[in-house]
């Protein structure tokens, strides 16, 4: 980044968050040679949540914005939890959000190697020693954060002891959990990360890239801060619970580096979301337990879930900048993730019309066998959008919603003697209605018609209170709607000490619609086109959808039908 640009940048007017100030200082102060290099460190051990994308936007943002570099890099130090499978569904979401690694796509395990040395290294110089105790009486010994910790009677090994010990632990020669590799620090730091860390252990399982090549394999804390700075990373931006890990990675830097550089950690809070929970083994459970239908149901927090639901990268991107990043955990709202979508399908959606609750209306004096096509609006915030035909006739399917047979005061839709608008069409008025003999439940409404009320023509001034959203019966297109709701009805459903976020699973989170009708123009659309259905939300087409049985997501409704139950 050269002078100029880093002054425009400072002259915008958008405030930066206190990350994007240290960077502008960083390069003020000319560090690193004004380099700015971060990376996006995922453990391949799932899919990725929307929690992840507040990283990948920082990581990959700030690199964009002020010409810098941004890897990605694979933590895969357990070979136990870690699976192709997720490599690639990480990949795909990350360039779905619309970014870009370019070539530098690492992996932790390209680093082993000079780890392995790293930490022979350290124990020639007396600052790692081979501990025969097990994991049980190592961590009764690490103390508590007002006590300090016992030192391991193995602490004073010989450097020739633990090199051997060392050594053949990676042959294979012990069980797991037989032996582990300590750094040699301090057991009576105020700081429990410092207490003689454990940095390697012993793991017989093949790793996804290194086969079998080693049996003893780092702890993500040993890897990651030399990961970062093996890359040449400059600014490593992660989550707060990390920065109790400093100081652990700058000792272990200190003993690394050989001359000023090393990568500077800012910490920053976590995304977390209402009526939902971010972490990746409670995520897996969902998944395992047939709670939900995989990683990418549409009501998961996963990046994948949010696609298929019919989120748009632009929502998300959104939404991360109005969350901003602070040095405060709290409970995002999903309202505002939810509003965030609203305002971006709004400009791009069409709006079409679908019916989820059919009820047949038949305006009786319209001749039958008729078609007319009336020309509807593809969407009023665009008109590059254009416009389309959609066809009318003698039968059209209403909202049951929008019929009452006695209506309260005040109901503006169709009943008895009442007149509404169809959406584009005429406005019609009902006659009466057919039950059926045994339920009483109602069938059909008759209406009639007024010729000179079509929508655009001479004798439009006609006013009507309500306006109605139609499908033509002999045209339209039967779909299958699934309603989603939230997964779950309390706030924080992973925060609750007492009970299990099970408990707190939203029964009604997934409502399945079946014969529902849609005008004849969704018949061609694909999976993931996005749709305003008038009147009822947004709606994105499902991977099981095809051109004989439409299936559609509900992504949101029109309006926050939460924020009135909570008032
Ligand atoms: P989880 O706790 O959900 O399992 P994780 O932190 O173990 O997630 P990683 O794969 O290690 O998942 O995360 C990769 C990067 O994403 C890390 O830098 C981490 O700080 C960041 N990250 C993970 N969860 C969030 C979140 N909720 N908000 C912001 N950043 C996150
Ligand atoms: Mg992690």
């Amino acid at each position: 980044m050269n002078e100029e640009s880093l002054r425009e940048k400072e002259g915008s007017k958008t405030p930066v968050s206190f990350i994007e100030q240290f960077i502008i200082d960083d390069l003020k102060e000319g560090k690193n040679n004004r380099r700015i290099h971060t990376r996006f460190p995922p453990e391949p051990n799932g899919y990725l949540h929307i929690g992840h994308a507040k990283a990948i936007c920082l990581d990959f943002g700030m690199a964009q914005k002020y010409g810098g570099k941004c890897n990605l890099r694979f933590d895969d130090t357990n070979p136990v939890k870690e699976e192709v499978e997720y490599i690639d569904s990480i990949k795909e979401d990350i360039h779905w959000l619309g970014f870009d690694w370019e070539e530098r796509e690492f992996y932790a395990s390209d680093y082993f190697g000079k780890l392995f040395d790293f930490a022979v290294d350290l124990i020639r110089r007396g600052l790692a020693y081979v501990d025969d105790q097990p994991a049980e009486v190592i961590s009764a010994q690490k103390g508590t954060p007002s006590q300090p910790g016992v030192e391991s009677p193995f602490r004073t090994r010989s450097i020739t002891e633990n090199l051997d010990l060392f050594e053949r632990m990676n042959k294979g020669e012990f069980d797991e959990g037989s032996r582990v590799l300590r750094a040699r620090i301090d057991m009576t730091s105020p700081n429990m990360h410092m207490r003689d860390p454990i940095i390697y252990r012993i793991i017989k399982a093949a790793h996804h890239r290194t086969g079998e090549a080693w049996k003893v394999y780092p702890m993500y804390d040993f890897a990651h801060g030399q990961s970062d700075y093996f890359e040449g990373v400059t600014h490593s931006l992660c989550t707060l619970e990390f920065e109790v890990h400093r100081p652990l990675y700058d000792w272990l830097i200190d003993q690394l580096k050989k001359d000023d550089y090393r990568p500077r950690q800012i910490e920053f809070n976590r995304l977390n979301l209402s009526y939902t929970m971010m972490s990746k083994r409670r995520l897996l459970e969902l998944v395992q337990e047939g709670k939900v239908s995989g990683w990418d149901d549409p009501r998961m927090p996963t990046l994948c879930g949010l696609r298929r639901r019919g989120y748009t990268p632009e929502s998300i991107r959104r939404f991360i900048d109005l969350i901003g990043y602070t040095k405060f955990e709290a409970i995002n709202d999903v309202s505002l993730l939810e509003h965030a979508v609203r305002e971006d399908l709004n400009l791009r959606a069409p709006r079409v019309f679908g019916v989820l609750n059919p009820l047949k209306a038949i305006i009786t004096n319209y001749p039958e066998g008729k078609v007319e096509n009336v020309t509807i609006i593809n969407n009023p915030e665009d008109e590059s959008m254009g416009k389309r035909e959609v066809p009318f006739s003698r039968e059209v399917y209403i909202e049951q919603e929008d019929f009452m047979e006695n209506p309260p005061h005040k109901f503006f839709r169709l009943a008895p003697g009442m007149e509404v608008r169809l959406k584009g069409a005429y406005i019609i008025k009902c006659a009466g209605v057919k039950k059926s003999e045994n339920t009483n439940t109602i069938e059909e409404v008759y209406c009639t018609y007024d010729p000179d009320t079509r929508s655009g023509g001479h004798a439009t001034e006609r006013k009507v209170k309500g306006t109605l959203h139609w499908v033509s019966a002999q045209h339209a297109a039967d779909a299958e709607v699934r309603l989603y709701d939230r997964l779950f009805n309390h706030e924080d459903p992973a925060g609750q000490k007492e009970k299990d976020y099970r408990e707190f699973l939203n029964p009604g989170s997934l409502k399945i619609l079946k014969g529902c009708k849609l005008e004849p123009s969704l018949k061609s659309a694909r999976p993931l086109d996005k749709f305003q259905f008038q009147r009822l939300g947004y709606f994105c087409v499902d991977y099981d959808s095809n051109e004989g049985s439409l299936v559609f997501n509900r992504t949101v409704p029109l309006r926050d039908t939460w924020a009135r139950i909570n008032k």
